[in-house]
């Protein structure tokens, strides 16, 4: 069903305001996403109400705010339907969640001479873990190279695997491009050699439905931020055997069984992986933010973003002098291009002024931009929230910038 989309923006207050005195249109959703209002009281009722340290108090208080953490925890696990709650760690987002298996699973499997293969359009949050686990111990990174329209060319992937292949980490969507990335067959090939994978899920679980027993992946790293919920918590999925067997990525309190200065004996899964005070207000507010996206329907939200985009690269692509990065058939959430050869920082300077929010620069995906040598890009990235005439009000601003810097 349609949604509703004018009723749906109340539920997020900051899409009420003018700024510049124009009404503000939030183009900037793959950056971060706009918080509905039940998720900003979920979190001033938490620290109203429970605010208390997790797991470690037998007063009332803590084993209220404990109990709805492990809920917390419980929704995610059912959201992206993981087999148990303990295969979901609580992280600061993305970039955290990857750095925790780039360490671990790198101190523990990652052996001089190794590789480790990531794709041609990585986050630097994609990259730069898995950089220093090469550093550390001498392993090597290769490449899933992609072609001219950001689509990657997975058949490569035969000749990049090797038996030195510890493990595979790509993006399931790309933030700088929109491409989606054909992971089920990805994970499939390297599955047949027994290699591992991690999906970077930054820019997938907003967009799409998440099934991570189905897509078989051995771990799934995603912000809380980019999917209506709180900034500062996210999530690594991992499966048990795995988890199991990696060491833990920090120390401290919580994460420790018992403690001794001889000896320390590690917490079972999923406290090994959760040192110290976690940030359990948002990890309760990001379980709202799930039974938010569940009660309008992820199949309804993917519908209303597909329509989005469809019109806006219409519409865009009847701007003359535009030109598209990313043109995957298979695309979600973000639109990238550049007008003539106005700098992006002009393009998005002056939409600024025109109340329009986009972002531009090279996406923390250099290597996209080196790919084809440009500086960045502009992009506009969508949310269900967003409607047909905010993508006018996108393309008239751009008619303005053509005319001003053209
Ligand atoms: N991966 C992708 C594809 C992203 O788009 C982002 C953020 O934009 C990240 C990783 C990093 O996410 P975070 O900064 O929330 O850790």
């Amino acid at each position: 069903m349609p949604l509703d989309v004018e009723k749906i923006r109340k539920d997020f207050p900051i899409l009420q305001q003018q700024v510049y005195g124009k009404p503000l249109v939030y183009l900037d959703n793959a950056a971060t996403t706009q918080k509905p209002q039940v998720v900003i009281d979920k979190i001033a009722e938490c620290y109203r109400t429970i605010n208390s340290n997790i797991h470690r108090g037998v007063h009332y208080l803590s084993e209220r705010s404990s109990e709805a953490y492990e809920n917390s925890r419980t929704a995610v696990q059912k959201f992206i339907n993981a087999k148990f709650p303990f295969e979901i760690i609580f992280t600061r987002g993305t970039t955290e969640a990857i750095n925790l298996v780039a360490f671990s699973f790198g101190e523990k499997f990652i052996r001089e001479g190794d590789e480790i293969i990531i794709s041609a359009m990585e986050h630097h949050s994609n990259i730069v873990p898995w950089q220093m686990v090469c550093e550390r111990k001498n392993a090597k990174l290769r490449i899933i190279p992609m072609n001219e329209e950001g689509e990657l060319i997975v058949d490569e992937l035969d000749r990049l695997i090797s038996n030195r292949t510890k493990i595979i980490a790509v993006t399931h969507i790309s933030n700088s491009l929109g491409t989606i990335n054909p992971i089920k067959e990805i994970i499939s090939k390297a599955h047949s050699h027994k290699i591992p994978v991690l999906i970077d899920g930054a820019q997938s679980l907003q967009h799409t439905k998440i099934d991570v027993q189905e897509l078989d992946c051995d771990f799934y790293a995603f912000s809380g931020h980019k999917i209506y919920g709180p900034a500062g918590v996210g999530v690594l999925y991992g499966k048990e055997e795995w988890l199991n067997h990696i060491p833990p990525y920090q120390g401290g309190g919580d994460m420790i069984h018992n403690v001794t200065f001889e000896k320390t004996v590690y917490n079972k899964l999923p406290f090994k992986f959760e040192a110290g005070t976690a940030n359990y207000i948002d990890a309760i507010g990001l379980a709202t933010a799930i039974e938010y996206i569940q009660n309008i329907g992820i199949y309804d939200i993917a519908m209303q973003e597909h329509q989005l985009m469809q019109y806006a690269a219409t519409k865009l692509s009847s701007i003359d002098g535009l030109k598209f990065y990313g043109t995957a058939k298979n695309k979600a959430g973000v639109i990238s291009f550049l007008l003539q050869d106005i700098h992006p920082y002009d393009t998005g300077m002056i939409l600024d002024k025109l109340g329009i929010a986009v972002r531009t620069g090279n996406h923390c995906t250099q290597p996209v931009m080196d790919w084809y040598k440009i500086p960045g890009t502009v992009r506009a990235s969508f949310a269900f929230y967003n409607t047909l005439q905010e993508i006018d009000v996108l393309c008239d601003g751009l008619q303005k910038v053509k005319e001003m810097m053209g």
